[in-house]
Protein backbone atom coordinates (compact mmCIF):
# COMPACT_ATOMS: atom_id res chain seq x y z
CA UNK A 1 0.00 0.00 0.00
CA UNK A 2 1.63 3.71 -1.04
CA UNK A 3 0.28 6.60 1.06
CA UNK A 4 0.76 9.97 -0.21
CA UNK A 5 1.94 12.31 2.01
CA UNK A 6 0.95 15.41 -0.09
CA UNK A 7 -2.80 13.96 0.25
CA UNK A 8 -2.92 13.06 3.89
CA UNK A 9 -4.16 16.64 5.86
CA UNK A 10 -2.79 15.24 9.54
CA UNK A 11 -3.97 11.62 9.94
CA UNK A 12 -4.71 8.80 7.51
CA UNK A 13 -6.11 5.59 8.53
CA UNK A 14 -5.18 3.10 6.26
CA UNK A 15 -6.69 0.02 6.56
CA UNK A 16 -5.98 -3.32 4.07
CA UNK A 17 -4.11 -6.70 3.20
CA UNK A 18 -0.87 -7.56 2.38
CA UNK A 19 0.01 -10.34 0.09
CA UNK A 20 3.89 -12.29 1.14
CA UNK A 21 4.11 -12.96 -2.44
CA UNK A 22 5.80 -9.89 -3.34
CA UNK A 23 8.49 -10.53 -0.97
CA UNK A 24 9.03 -13.88 -1.38
CA UNK A 25 9.33 -13.14 -5.30
CA UNK A 26 12.32 -10.61 -4.19
CA UNK A 27 14.11 -13.95 -3.24
CA UNK A 28 15.33 -12.37 -0.17
CA UNK A 29 12.08 -13.91 2.38
CA UNK A 30 11.46 -16.58 4.46
CA UNK A 31 8.48 -15.22 5.43
CA UNK A 32 5.62 -17.81 4.91
CA UNK A 33 2.46 -17.02 5.67
CA UNK A 34 -1.25 -19.11 5.65
CA UNK A 35 -3.46 -16.00 5.12
CA UNK A 36 -2.58 -12.36 3.57
CA UNK A 37 -1.24 -10.18 6.33
CA UNK A 38 -4.05 -8.12 7.31
CA UNK A 39 -3.26 -4.16 8.70
CA UNK A 40 -4.60 -1.36 10.47
CA UNK A 41 -1.86 1.66 10.08
CA UNK A 42 -2.56 5.04 11.40
CA UNK A 43 -0.64 7.56 9.59
CA UNK A 44 0.40 10.67 11.06
CA UNK A 45 2.08 13.35 9.74
CA UNK A 46 4.01 16.41 11.90
CA UNK A 47 6.02 18.89 10.54
CA UNK A 48 8.24 16.96 8.22
CA UNK A 49 8.09 13.13 10.19
CA UNK A 50 5.83 10.81 9.77
CA UNK A 51 3.97 8.11 11.99
CA UNK A 52 3.03 4.44 11.60
CA UNK A 53 1.09 3.15 13.95
CA UNK A 54 -1.52 0.36 14.69
CA UNK A 55 -1.97 -3.69 14.28
CA UNK A 56 -1.32 -6.39 11.91
CA UNK A 57 -1.88 -9.65 11.99
CA UNK A 58 -1.01 -12.82 10.40
CA UNK A 59 -0.97 -16.47 9.89
CA UNK A 60 2.45 -16.98 10.00
CA UNK A 61 4.01 -20.53 8.56
CA UNK A 62 7.13 -21.34 10.72
CA UNK A 63 9.56 -24.56 11.02
CA UNK A 64 9.94 -26.00 13.70
CA UNK A 65 13.52 -25.53 15.22
CA UNK A 66 13.54 -29.11 16.58
CA UNK A 67 11.64 -31.00 14.01
CA UNK A 68 12.18 -29.22 11.39
CA UNK A 69 7.90 -29.66 10.60
CA UNK A 70 5.91 -26.94 9.58
CA UNK A 71 3.03 -25.07 11.43
CA UNK A 72 0.92 -22.85 12.03
CA UNK A 73 0.90 -19.80 14.30
CA UNK A 74 -1.10 -16.40 14.63
CA UNK A 75 1.29 -13.89 14.93
CA UNK A 76 -0.39 -10.27 15.86
CA UNK A 77 1.63 -7.31 16.47
CA UNK A 78 1.90 -3.62 16.91
CA UNK A 79 3.71 -1.69 14.81
CA UNK A 80 5.03 1.51 15.33
CA UNK A 81 7.88 3.07 13.16
CA UNK A 82 8.55 6.96 12.68
CA UNK A 83 10.00 7.95 9.27
CA UNK A 84 12.12 11.22 8.60
CA UNK A 85 12.98 12.75 5.72
CA UNK A 86 15.89 11.85 3.96
CA UNK A 87 17.33 15.29 3.68
CA UNK A 88 17.47 15.45 7.24
CA UNK A 89 19.76 12.22 7.60
CA UNK A 90 23.39 14.41 6.82
CA UNK A 91 21.91 17.39 9.14
CA UNK A 92 20.88 16.00 12.55
CA UNK A 93 22.50 12.34 13.31
CA UNK A 94 21.65 11.91 16.72
CA UNK A 95 17.92 12.26 15.65
CA UNK A 96 18.17 8.76 15.58
CA UNK A 97 19.48 8.64 19.26
CA UNK A 98 16.46 10.74 20.69
CA UNK A 99 13.32 9.14 18.77
CA UNK A 100 11.05 7.69 22.16
CA UNK A 101 9.98 4.13 21.15
CA UNK A 102 9.17 4.45 18.08
CA UNK A 103 12.06 2.72 15.56
CA UNK A 104 13.48 4.91 12.86
CA UNK A 105 13.18 4.75 9.59
CA UNK A 106 13.83 7.14 6.41
CA UNK A 107 11.48 8.67 3.40
CA UNK A 108 12.45 9.81 0.01
CA UNK A 109 10.06 12.00 -1.71
CA UNK A 110 5.86 12.45 -1.84
CA UNK A 111 5.25 8.41 -1.32
CA UNK A 112 5.55 6.15 1.44
CA UNK A 113 5.15 2.45 0.19
CA UNK A 114 4.30 0.86 3.79
CA UNK A 115 4.78 -3.10 3.19
CA UNK A 116 8.71 -3.40 3.46
CA UNK A 117 7.92 -1.54 6.68
CA UNK A 118 5.07 -3.66 7.73
CA UNK A 119 7.28 -6.76 6.24
CA UNK A 120 10.30 -5.85 8.44
CA UNK A 121 8.04 -5.49 11.66
CA UNK A 122 6.71 -8.89 10.87
CA UNK A 123 10.39 -10.28 10.56
CA UNK A 124 11.31 -8.51 13.56
CA UNK A 125 8.46 -10.57 15.72
CA UNK A 126 8.97 -13.64 14.49
CA UNK A 127 10.62 -16.22 16.87
CA UNK A 128 14.26 -17.18 16.59
CA UNK A 129 13.60 -20.35 17.36
CA UNK A 130 10.23 -21.75 16.61
CA UNK A 131 8.55 -24.49 18.45
CA UNK A 132 5.56 -26.45 17.17
CA UNK A 133 4.64 -27.20 20.24
CA UNK A 134 6.17 -26.69 23.83
CA UNK A 135 7.06 -30.63 24.42
CA UNK A 136 7.85 -31.38 20.74
CA UNK A 137 10.17 -34.14 20.71
CA UNK A 138 12.44 -33.30 17.65
CA UNK A 139 14.09 -35.07 15.52
CA UNK A 140 16.72 -38.77 16.47
CA UNK A 141 19.78 -37.92 15.95
CA UNK A 142 20.38 -41.73 14.85
CA UNK A 143 17.50 -42.52 12.27
CA UNK A 144 16.25 -38.56 11.38
CA UNK A 145 12.60 -39.93 12.51
CA UNK A 146 10.34 -36.68 13.43
CA UNK A 147 9.65 -38.60 17.08
CA UNK A 148 6.09 -36.55 17.43
CA UNK A 149 4.62 -39.08 15.29
CA UNK A 150 6.43 -42.38 15.36
CA UNK A 151 9.00 -42.84 18.31
CA UNK A 152 11.55 -45.10 16.65
CA UNK A 153 13.35 -47.89 18.43
CA UNK A 154 16.89 -47.08 18.06
CA UNK A 155 16.82 -45.13 21.45
CA UNK A 156 18.01 -48.06 23.48
CA UNK A 157 19.98 -50.45 21.43
CA UNK A 158 22.63 -48.86 19.94
CA UNK A 159 23.67 -46.87 23.44
CA UNK A 160 23.98 -50.01 25.02
CA UNK A 161 25.43 -51.66 22.43
CA UNK A 162 28.25 -48.86 22.19
CA UNK A 163 27.79 -49.99 26.39
CA UNK A 164 28.79 -53.51 25.71
CA UNK A 165 31.71 -52.60 23.56
CA UNK A 166 32.84 -50.03 26.10
CA UNK A 167 32.75 -52.72 28.44
CA UNK A 168 34.61 -55.20 26.78
CA UNK A 169 37.16 -52.29 25.35
CA UNK A 170 37.45 -51.99 29.30
CA UNK A 171 37.80 -55.22 30.09
ZN1 LIG B 1 8.53 -29.52 16.44
ZN1 LIG C 1 15.76 -43.25 15.65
Amino acid sequence: MVVRLSEIEDILVVKGEMDTERFLEAGDSELKAATPVSYELTVRKFDDSVTIEGPVTLDAVLECSRCLDEFTVPLSLNMAVKLAPKSKLSHSPEMELHSDDLDVYYYEGDEIDLDPFIYDEIMLNIPVRPLCREECKGICPRCGKNMNSDPCNCHEAPSSLLGEKLKSFLN
